[in-house]
């Protein structure tokens, strides 16, 4: 009895639409201005007005009670930035979808956890003694205390007194950003392998207990660092991963095995040079396909929703897409020995998104048109700093690491380029070679290099395919002629 991802999502709003809640629409991954975050990273984004008590120009949230969604989700940035994990666990992508339902100045504790607790036992039927629960343990420093309440309130519903846990501040208290609403949480956590008591896995990052969804109970308004006031009236907000969820009751120990990752993975693997997904979480192709596949989807969102890869443009948020983007072409290529043209990866993304998210079929050749002209300027621009760079770098095959100069030189070589000081580190990182500190960009916010990302071995990868796939031209010096063939590879 396998449930399809379209299922999962279907019961989710059909069990909040029974208890009285209204499918509100999910909002664009672009927030509204003033919103306190980069990208929309919660569902509770678009009701942070009603939260804090304002009025609203829309009238039809001034009357809404309670409302479920699936809400378009990335976390790129500030207290919410995913991307170092993303590739390397199989549970934290750039964009997601957080199943949610919310009551504003509505039913509070005892209701909320009640019909999570009735919807993940007895529709999804996920066995109670596979989950874990956390409350609030309380922050004697902002005068905060504990969430007995919330753990009383869990032995009631009946469930195992060792299985509801405490936890701190940074596990237990919801906060979209440096400021806003905010509140204790109390989280369900799921146990992949059971028959042994896991709790000590639960928020340890550990891949056998895997954070499944977030109750919140909004009744804060964070001012400032060491100031936290009261709202006018208290709501509820929860966040469940989608992609989480499917894995569990697909009974996959990934996300990207499931049916919202599997297809995207086979279209990446029909072109890959590098062999077939083996969901290795070690080997630096595996993680490439998960990469890929990931940016795939931020990236067809990002662009239905009307953000343009470029180096400026929409706060921001455009350049954070081309990067995201120029990381795509690079693990695509380079890591995978892939000629195709990611824009492929647009179909089937399209495929499995667009029944939920209309705007991607509405926009589907747009975004393809998009994905193709960005990569072939990508390509010629990256290939250049890498073949500048590798000339470069044989001058000293000692070094393990480069000095100021060196950076500086390297950054002004590659100065015509956009994201210079970004290749000048991804591309050392391909050779295995450190920049020092002092160099880096200060704005860390921006900087889309993993460092737990051991690259060293694709720099020779790299170059045999840069030589592979272009045609030099009779000065010598380096022309990328390339076509795009009908079947979407580049000859
Ligand atoms: P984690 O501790 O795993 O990073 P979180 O506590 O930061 O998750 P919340 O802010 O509580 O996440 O968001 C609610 C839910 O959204 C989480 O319980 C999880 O299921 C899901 N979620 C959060 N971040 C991601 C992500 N980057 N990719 C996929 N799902 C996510
Ligand atoms: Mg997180
Ligand atoms: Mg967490
Ligand atoms: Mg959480």
């Amino acid at each position: 009895s396998s449930w399809t991802a379209a299922e999962i999502r279907t019961a989710f709003i059909d069990f909040f639409k029974s208890n009285q809640h209204e499918f509100y629409p999910p909002s664009s991954v672009i927030p509204d201005k003033g919103s306190g975050t980069f990208f929309t990273n919660a569902g509770m984004n678009q009701f942070k007005p009603i939260f804090l008590g304002a009025t609203l120009p829309d009238t039809r949230l001034s009357s809404i009670k309670r409302a479920v969604n699936s809400q378009k989700c990335i976390r790129l940035s500030g207290k919410h930035n995913d991307l170092e994990d993303v590739g390397l666990d199989t549970t934290h992508h750039t964009f997601f979808e957080m199943l949610g339902n919310w009551s504003f100045g509505d039913y509070f504790k005892k209701e909320a956890m009640q019909m999570a607790w009735t919807l993940m036992t007895e529709v999804y039927k996920i066995p109670a003694d596979r989950l874990y629960v956390t409350y609030f343990g309380g922050e004697p420093s902002l005068s905060l205390p504990a969430d007995i309440e919330c753990k009383e309130l869990w032995l009631e519903i009946g469930v195992d007194a060792s299985r509801v846990l405490p936890g701190a501040m940074k596990d237990n208290f919801w906060e979209m950003g440096d400021t806003g609403p905010c509140g204790p949480c109390s989280e369900i956590h799921y146990d992949f392998v059971g028959e042994r008591n896991a709790s000590h896995l639960v928020n340890a990052d550990h891949p056998d207990v895997v954070e499944l969804w977030n109750l919140v109970f909004m009744q804060y308004n964070r001012l400032g660092t060491n100031e936290i006031g009261l709202l006018p009236r208290q709501h509820i907000d929860t966040g469940m991963g989608l992609e989480r969820l499917v894995s569990v009751l697909q009974n996959k120990r990934s996300n990207y095995d499931t049916d919202l990752f599997k297809p995207i993975i086979d279209t990446i693997s029909k072109c890959a040079q590098c062999g077939s997904y083996t969901g290795s979480m070690s080997l630096s192709t595996d993680i490439s396909y998960r990469i890929v596949a990931d940016h795939a989807r931020m990236m067809c969102i990002s662009i239905a929703d009307g953000i343009m890869p470029a180096n400026q443009g929409l706060d921001g948020l455009s350049m954070k897409l081309r990067q995201i983007m120029y990381r795509m072409f690079r693990h695509q290529r380079v890591s995978l020995g892939s000629a195709m043209s990611s824009s492929m990866l647009v179909e089937p993304v399209v495929e499995i998104l667009g029944d939920t998210f209309p705007e991607l079929q509405d926009n589907y050749q747009l975004i393809k048109s998009i994905v193709k002209g960005e990569e072939e300027e990508y390509y010629e621009r990256v290939s250049d700093a890498y073949t500048v760079f590798s000339s470069y770098v044989q001058k000293y095959p000692n070094k393990q690491m480069l000095s100021e100069e060196d950076v500086n030189i390297l950054k002004n070589m590659s100065s015509s380029l956009d994201l210079a000081s970004e290749l000048v580190a991804e591309v050392a990182a391909d050779y295995g070679l450190t920049i020092p500190a002092s160099t880096t960009d200060t704005n860390k916010e921006l900087s889309v290099h993993s460092t737990k990302y051991d690259n060293s071995k694709l720099a020779s990868k790299f170059l045999s395919r840069v030589e592979r796939a272009c045609i030099p031209s009779t000065n010598d010096s380096f022309k990328y002629n390339l076509t795009l063939s009908e079947d979407g590879t580049y000859n």
